[in-house]
Formats: C-alpha cells, structure tokens, sequence
C-alpha cells in the first residue's frame, strides 16, 4: 500500500457506517480526492476534528484498492471564527461546494487552491463574507476559464454607460441598453454592476475589507453570478437555498 502526503481542505464528509467518515478533500498537490477517516464519527475519535469542513490540515494518506484511507494528520488551521457566525458558515460551505462542483477529481490546480486558502482566510478575518464570496466566484471562474465578459457590450463593443444592462448566461456577457431586443435568458441589471465585478476581480484580498458595494449591486453581482455559474454546471449548487435565507435576513432583500 503506497503512502503519501499532502495539504488539504476537507470540502465535505458523509458518515460511513457508526464510526467512519469518508471526506472529500481539495489538495494542493493532488487535486479532489476521497479518503476514509477511521473513527472520525466516534466521540473524541482520532480524526473528529480533521475531518469537519474547512479545516486545512497536512494529511498522510493510503492509497486503497477502492478508497485511501486518512492514517496521520496535523491541523495548520480550523477557522474557528467562520464555525461561530452562520453568514460565515453558509458562504463558507457555499465556496467549498463550487469548488467541489467545479473540479475533476485527482486534477492538481494549485492556484485554486491557494485561492480557495486565501478565501478562507479572507472570510476568518471578519471580512464581509458576501463581499468574500463574491470575489471568490470570479477568481475562480477565471482560473477555471468562464470568465464572464462585461467589459464592454458582446454586441456593439461600448462600454456600458448609466442606466441599464441584460446579462445573458448563454453569451457569458453584457447587452448594453442601446441594442436592441437582448437574448431571452437575460436578467436586467444596473450597469454600475460591471464597474463592481472589474473591481472586484483586481482587488488586493487585503482590501475587500474597505470596499463598500450598496444593496442593488450586491443584488445584481449575485443574480449575474448565480445565472452565470448556473449556467456552466447546469444546476444549482444545493447550499444555494441556506444562503438565500441567510441573505434575506442580513440584508432583508429577497432571493435571486
Ligand atoms: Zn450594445
């Protein structure tokens, strides 16, 4: 049986049995990989902690004929600050199952992960977690290759001006007000909507603390965004709804 090591996230567990887990971890050097963590469902058992989402530990694992199995551990970070605050919480479990949705298994993607860490790290640092988010969605997207384009208009090539825009998933852009008839699966936003996600796709991570983006741009990078990802894995990620109610109390907006 091969060992090896590695730095991981854990992304998400399922209970195996009474006693067992088996997580779905994110790591750098391997990419998405399955391990069985032994015990982990029993209390004060070996691998309890390392085994809860978030956690970023240095793992040693065994390569099994079907599933490897978890056989050492060190905790680097818990994030104990995103476990105590619910609005952390559920943007929190909603980036690790964009990531989880996105990736391919045993596909290594070292900038996805120090991206997905440096998003974790963001969000324990009191950061706004919606704002986080936010910028999360894009710099993955954009590593990932479905940037959206809303530099400028796909149709006349302006930029857009004051007023509105159609955001079409299909186009994977901007229709600025001035064209006519926008595509049918469009959602109508403010056009200062773009300024927002150009800015938020430059942002130094340690300034996303000062960044002030009011109520309607919130709402519409989120309503983009959602239809945009939607768009590419075809579904709605499942934490999508615990965010929407979490949202709704923050800020008393209604769901996209
Ligand atoms: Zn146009």
């Amino acid at each position: 049986m091969r060992t090896y090591s590695a730095n991981g996230i854990v992304l998400r567990r399922i209970d195996l049995g009474e006693k067992d887990r088996i997580l779905t971890i994110f790591t750098r050097e391997y990419g998405k990989l399955s391990a069985v963590a032994k015990g982990s469902r029993r209390p004060g058992g070996r691998f309890g902690s390392v085994s809860e989402p978030f956690t970023y530990s240095k793992l040693m694992l065994s390569s099994g004929r079907d599933l490897d199995v978890l056989s050492q551990c060190e905790i680097k970070e818990s994030f104990p600050h995103i476990r105590c605050d619910i609005a952390n919480i559920a943007y929190g479990i909603y980036m690790l199952e964009l990531v989880n949705a996105f990736l391919d298994k045993r596909q290594p993607n070292p900038d996805m992960f120090d991206t997905l860490l440096s998003a974790m790290y963001i969000l324990e640092s009191g950061t706004d977690p919606e704002i986080t988010t936010r910028f999360f969605e894009l710099q993955l997207l954009s590593i990932l290759g479905y940037e959206p384009s809303v530099d400028a208009c796909i149709r006349c090539g302006r930029r857009p001006a004051d007023g509105r825009i159609f955001f079409s998933s299909s186009l994977g852009g901007i229709v600025c007000a001035r064209c006519d008839a926008p595509p049918k699966d469009s959602v109508k936003a403010r056009a200062a909507v773009a300024s927002y996600i150009l800015a938020l796709r430059r942002a130094e991570p340690h300034k996303l603390k000062d960044m002030r983006v009011p109520k309607g741009a919130r709402r519409d990078l989120a309503l983009i965004l959602r239809r945009h990802i939607r768009y590419q894995l075809e579904h709605d990620l499942k934490s999508v709804e615990f965010l929407d109610v979490v949202a709704a109390t923050e800020v008393n907006c209604p769901p996209v």
